[in-house]
C-alpha cells in the first residue's frame, strides 16, 4: 500500500523539525528506528551541558567539509532539500571545488525504505575506482531520525570504500565534532585495512624518523613549524588528521605519538588508542605551551632530557623574543566554535593581553586540560559549551578593548563601539605554533584595538537613528505598538489550544 504524507507519523516528516525545534521528538524517533547505538555513542563522545547545544551552524558542515577537502572522495548528502541547499551553499562559499551529491526523498520514499534503495543505487553509480578512493554518504537529521540504515551499505564497491555516517543536529552538538565523526569513521576503516595486510605508503614515502601525527585542522605553516620543533628530538611531523587523502590515514596511524592539537577528536582518539598509540594534549603555543608540549612528546616517546633541553634552548628564547617584540596591550574577551580557543587564549596572554574570558562551543576534554589549568592559573574564566548569551554577557561584564568572537558576538560588540574580530576567519586561520605563531597575532589584534576611535566616531554619528525594530530610514519616528504584539500572542495561544484540542479529540 502506498503511504501518503498524512499517514506518516510527524517524527518521520521534515515539517517543523530539525535545527529549529522538535529535537527531542527527532531523538525519540531515531532511537525507535534503530539508531540508539549511534546516538548513545555520540552522547558519550560529545557530552553536552550546561546548554544542550551551542548556537552555531549546522553540525554536518564540519563532516561535509572534511570530505570535500579530500582527494578522490565523493560526498553524498541525504537530508531535507533545505538543509542540503544550505550546506552546499556554505561549502561552496568556503571554496569547495567539488560537487555535493544529493539523494532527494519524500515522505513516501522515506517511510517505505525506498530512500535507502535510492542511496544504494547512487553509491553504485558513483563508485568508479578510476575517479574515487572513497564515497562518503551522510544522513542528516530527518533520515537519521527515520533510521535510514547507512551501516548496511556495502563497505566496498569495485575497490571504492563506502563510508556511511549519521550527523544529525540532535546528536552531534557542533560542526567541530562532526569533523571527528567522519575522521573517526575513516581512521577505523583504515585501521582495519592495515590490520589485514600491506597498505599504500604515503605519497612522499615513509619518513625516516618516527613521526608525530597532528590531530586538528591548522594553518598550513603550523605543521612545518611543528616539524622544526620536533627535529632536535629526532622526530618528524606526520600527517594532519583530518587528512587530505586516504593513504595519509595509514601514515597517521603509523606514528610514534598523536598530538591532539584540537581537543575534541574523541572518536579519532579512540581509533588511535585501538592502534596502540599514545595521545597527548595541548599545543606548542608561546613559551610555556611549547616547553610543556615538548616535555609531553619526549615523555610519550622516551626521549632523553638532554635532547629536550637542547630543543628548548634553541626555540624558547626565539619565541620569547618574538612575543616581546610585538606585545599586545589591552583587555580581550574571546569566544569561538573551532576548538582552538584555549590555545589562542594562551598565546594572547603570553603576548601581554589582559584576557578575561574564553568561551568555546566545544566540551571539556582531557586533551585541553593542560590549557585549562594554565589559563585558570592566569585568572581566566573558561566556559565550555558556551552559549551566545554567555559570550555576550562576558563582553558586557568585562568591557574589553577587543572582543574576539563569533559573528553575533562581533556584531554585539561593534554596536557597543567595541572593536571586534571574527575568530574563525581572522584569528584561527593564522599560524599559532612555535616561533611563527608568536609573531602572527599581534599585528591583527593591535590594528583592531587601535580602531577604537573610529568606532566611537561611528557611534556618535549614528546616535539617535534608532535601533532594533526602529532602526533604518523612516519618514516619521516609528511608534511602538505593544498592543499588536499582545494581540498576535493571544491569537497564537488560541490556535495552539485549538490544535491541541483537535489532537486529543
Ligand atoms: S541537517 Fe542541519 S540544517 Fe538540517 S535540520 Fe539538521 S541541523 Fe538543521
Amino acid at each position: 500500500m502506498t503511504q501518503t504524507k498524512a499517514d506518516v507519523p510527524p517524527s518521520n516528516t521534515s515539517d517543523g523539525v530539525g535545527c529549529h525545534g522538535g529535537k527531542d521528538e527527532m531523538r525519540r524517533a531515531a532511537a525507535a528506528a534503530g539508531k540508539s547505538e549511534t546516538l548513545d555513542r555520540y552522547a558519550a563522545d560529545y557530552p553536552v551541558g550546561p546548554h544542550d547545544q551551542p548556537q552555531s551552524m549546522c553540525p554536518a558542515f564540519g563532516s561535509l567539509r572534511v570530505g570535500l577537502r579530500m582527494r578522490r572522495t565523493a560526498t553524498v548528502l541525504s537530508g531535507s532539500a533545505c538543509c542540503v541547499y544550505g550546506l552546499s551553499f556554505t561549502s561552496h562559499f568556503y571554496g569547495a571545488k567539488r560537487s555535493v551529491g544529493y539523494v532527494p526523498f519524500n515522505s513516501e520514499s522515506l517511510v517505505t525504505g525506498k530512500l535507502f534503495e535510492d542511496i544504494r543505487d547512487a553509491v553504485y553509480q558513483l563508485a568508479d575506482p578510476e575517479k574515487y578512493d572513497t564515497v562518503v554518504v551522510t544522513n542528516l537529521c530527518v533520515p537519521t531520525a527515520s533510521g535510514v540504515p547507512l551501516q548496511i551499505l556495502p563497505p566496498e564497491i569495485n575497490g571504492v570504500r563506502i563510508i556511511g555516517i549519521d550527523v544529525p543536529g540532535f546528536g552531534v552538538p557542533t560542526h567541530a565534532e562532526a569533523k571527528d565523526v567522519l575522521a573517526g569513521a575513516m581512521l577505523r576503516y583504515a585501521r582495519q585495512e592495515a590490520s589485514q595486510g600491506p597498505v599504500q605508503a604515503p605519497r612522499a614515502g615513509r619518513s625516516e624518523r618516527p613521526t608525530v601525527t597532528l590531530l586538528g585542522e591548522m594553518f598550513p605553516v603550523d605543521p612545518v613549524g611543528i616539524g622544526m620543533l620536533l627535529e632536535p628530538l629526532g622526530l618528524a611531523a606526520g600527517p594532519t588528521v583530518p587528512t587530505r587523502e586516504w593513504r595519509e590515514l595509514y601514515g597517521a596511524l603509523d606514528c610514534a605519538v598523536v598530538a591532539a592539537i584540537h581537543p575534541f577528536y574523541t572518536a579519532s582518539v579512540r581509533e588511535f588508542h585501538a592502534a596502540g598509540r599514545k595521545v597527548i594534549g595541548s599545543a606548542p603555543v608561546g613559551v610555556d605551551g611549547t616547553a610543556a608540549w615538548l616535555d609531553s612528546i619526549a615523555e610519550a616517546c622516551g626521549i632523553s632530557a638532554a635532547l629536550v633541553g637542547a630543543a628548548k634552548d634553541r626555540f624558547l628564547p626565539l619565541i620569547k623574543a618574538t612575543l616581546a617584540k610585538s606585545p599586545i596591550k589591552g583587555r580581550i574577551t574571546l569566544s569561538g566554535y573551532e576548538g582552538s580557543e584555549l590555545i589562542v587564549a594562551r598565546l594572547l596572554i603570553e603576548a601581554g593581553a589582559d584576557l578575561r574570558y574564553v568561551g568555546t562551543a566545544c566540551p571539556r576534554t582531557p586533551w585541553s586540560d593542560p590549557d585549562r589549568q594554565w589559563l585558570e592559573a592566569h585568572g581566566v574564566r573558561i566556559q565550555y559549551r558556551a552559549s551566545l548569551q554567555q559570550d555576550i554577557a562576558a563582553v558586557e561584564e568585562f568591557k574589553p578593548d577587543l572582543a574576539i568572537g563569533t559573528t553575533p558576538v562581533v556584531q554585539h560588540a561593534k554596536q557597543l563601539a567595541i572593536p571586534a574580530l571574527y575568530f574563525t576567519n581572522l584569528i584561527s586561520a593564522r599560524p599559532l605554533m612555535g616561533v611563527a605563531g608568536a609573531a602572527s597575532l599581534a599585528q591583527v589584534v593591535n590594528a583592531a584595538m587601535a580602531n577604537k576611535s573610529r568606532f566611537d566616531a561611528f557611534r556618535d554619528f549614528f546616535e539617535g537613528v534608532g535601533e532594533g525594530d526602529t532602526a533604518g530610514v523612516w519618514e516619521d519616528v516609528p511608534e511602538d505598538h505593544p498592543e499588536f504584539r499582545e494581540q498576535v500572542r493571544r491569537q497564537m495561544a488560541r490556535a495552539a489550544a485549538k490544535r491541541k484540542a483537535e489532537e486529543m479529540g
